[in-house]
């Protein structure tokens, strides 16, 4: 039997108002539904900005402080479930358990952080020019925030979103990707269990082009946080309307190594970065620069890893290697292998579908690329990785900086100076040092430039995009006192 799920809204399960389900596949064994879910539409995206609408004075009343303290009960049981949720996220979309744990814990430590800014929230103090005049900023609540997000990291990404918003006192509709309905519905039982009252968090699942471009369009949400496509962010900008947008896009995240680098780590750093969660990483690492001098040595070292990795369901502990997310997915790998070869790419290992029952796809590698090909421009959302060979830091900088994206980058070297260099001159949101490109910690901000967005979560900036800031003044000196002009 497959069970059927339902939505959140006004503190209740509900079906839609369509009467119509969508299905969800286990990408490991495609012949295994994973459960039933509510495909909602216009109508119950009214219900749930109604329902956040009418809760929104009840919880921005309430002291930050006790919001806090329902968070901290959040992150306390989502950390006795941990285990339960991680299995959970491998059956439904694909990641190996590891990873899939790591995901969770993401998730705990953004619930701990933010629970705890309940009793910071800070705005500042400032002097007047004027006597007897007092001057600070307070923070307040945006109102209503639609969160659009992807499957990648089903519950650590809408953490990344909930939390804040909800301790900065705002009401949530929240629609996840359809790839991942289940992980967000057992996180919306958490939230309900742990305390959070009728209308705070509404969940509403269903397809991103009726469901999600309502939220966009919704003139009572005032804030639309979403992570996802380039091209699905872009489509959202024009659509909102007077509203605050906050975008986590795409990437093409290059690791450079220099011919001082240790070779045996930065082969670690490639395998982490470009095969991990398999490619689908908005941070995964896809373009690899490396120095002429080394190039040859480093090759014979990762093709004889990358055989070595073992591809399998991620509930399998040897799995090195989960399946893609979807068919869709699969396939996009496979064409670009297939315009990789003919724009004269050089495969060193992988390029193909395996003969297993999930969306699988072998780790690949590609050599002698160059950066006006499109596998080194466009990012490919899967196990395929573009090796660039380099003749200086310069050189490498440069070609680092050629694409559209701008979110991660990493760079191994023993030298001081090329650490420093990459770090002033490559144009992403986060440089890794003997690092891969991937390792967010929630107390930092994420995010990147040019394409790839325009805010930053996480850290004190997730208390940014949450919140809006009021000027206050207080004149105390019992007179008509203007500004600029009775100035001494
Ligand atoms: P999509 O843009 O396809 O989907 C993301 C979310 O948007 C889903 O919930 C989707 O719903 C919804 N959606 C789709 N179309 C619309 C629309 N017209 N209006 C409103 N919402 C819509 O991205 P993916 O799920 O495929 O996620 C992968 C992408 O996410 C990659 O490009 C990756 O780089 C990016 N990403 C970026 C991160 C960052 O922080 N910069 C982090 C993680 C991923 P539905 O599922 O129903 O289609």
């Amino acid at each position: 039997m497959v069970e059927r799920h339902k939505m959140y809204i006004n503190g209740e399960w509900v079906d839609s108002e369509s009467g119509e389900i969508f299905e969800r596949v286990n990408p490991a064994n495609s012949d295994e539904i994973i459960g039933q879910f509510q495909k909602g539409n216009e109508n119950d995206v009214k219900k749930a900005v109604d329902a956040a609408e009418n809760a929104f004075e009840y919880w921005s009343e309430t002291p930050p402080p006790k919001r806090g303290e329902i968070l901290f009960k959040i992150g306390e049981m989502l950390k006795q479930q941990k285990e339960d949720l991680a299995k959970l996220m491998t059956w439904e979309m694909g990641k190996v358990l590891v990873e899939a744990r790591g995901d969770v814990q993401e998730a705990i430590d953004m619930t701990y952080y933010m629970a705890a800014e309940g009793r910071r929230l800070f705005g500042h103090t400032t002097t007047s020019e004027l006597k007897e005049k007092f001057a600070m900023t307070v923070r307040r609540p945006l109102g209503i925030c639609g969160l659009i997000t992807p499957w990648n990291f089903p519950i650590a990404i809408p953490a990344w979103k909930l939390m804040p918003a909800l301790i900065c006192g705002n009401t949530v509709v929240f629609k996840p990707s359809s790839d991942t309905p289940l992980c967000a519905i057992k996180l919306v039982e958490i939230l309900e269990k742990a305390g959070i009252p009728k209308g705070v968090v509404n969940l509403v699942t269903g397809p991103g082009g009726s469901v999600g471009m309502s939220i966009v369009k919704n003139e009572k949400i005032r804030s639309v946080s979403f992570t996802g496509h380039r091209d699905t962010g872009a489509t959202i900008l024009k659509e909102a309307g007077i509203k605050k947008v906050s975008l986590e896009l795409g990437g093409k995240n290059p690791i450079i190594i220099m011919d001082d680098a240790d070779l045996e780590l930065a082969v670690d750093g490639v395998i982490w970065g470009g095969f991990g969660t398999t490619g689908q990483r908005c941070t995964a690492a896809s373009r690899v620069i490396i120095h002429e001098n080394v190039k040859a040595k480093f090759e014979k070292m990762i093709v004889e890893r990358i055989k070595k990795l073992r591809l399998g369901n991620g509930l399998d502990e040897k799995t090195d290697i989960g399946p893609l997310v979807n068919r869709a997915a699969q396939e996009k790998s496979r064409n670009y292998v297939e315009i990789g070869l003919k724009e004269g790419g050089k495969l060193l290992v992988g390029g193909h579908i395996p003969e297993m029952k999930g969306f699988f796809f072998e780790p690949t590698l590609f050599t002698d690329c160059f950066m006006d090909m499109r596998i080194a421009q466009e990012e490919i959302f899967g196990p395929v990785v573009a090796v660039i060979s380099a003749k200086d830091l310069n050189e490498a900088i440069k070609l680092a900086n050629s694409v559209e994206y701008g979110l991660s980058t990493s760079i191994y070297t023993n030298n001081v100076r090329n650490a420093f260099k990459a770090i002033e001159k490559l144009e992403a949101g986060l440089t890794y040092v003997n690092a891969s490109t991937i390792g967010s910690e929630v107390h930092l901000p994420f995010g990147g430039v040019k394409h790839t967005g325009n805010t930053r979560e996480g850290g004190i900036l997730g208390i940014e995009e949450f919140s809006e800031v009021k000027t206050v003044y207080v004149d105390y000196s019992g007179k008509l006192q203007r500004a600029q002009i009775d100035i001494e």
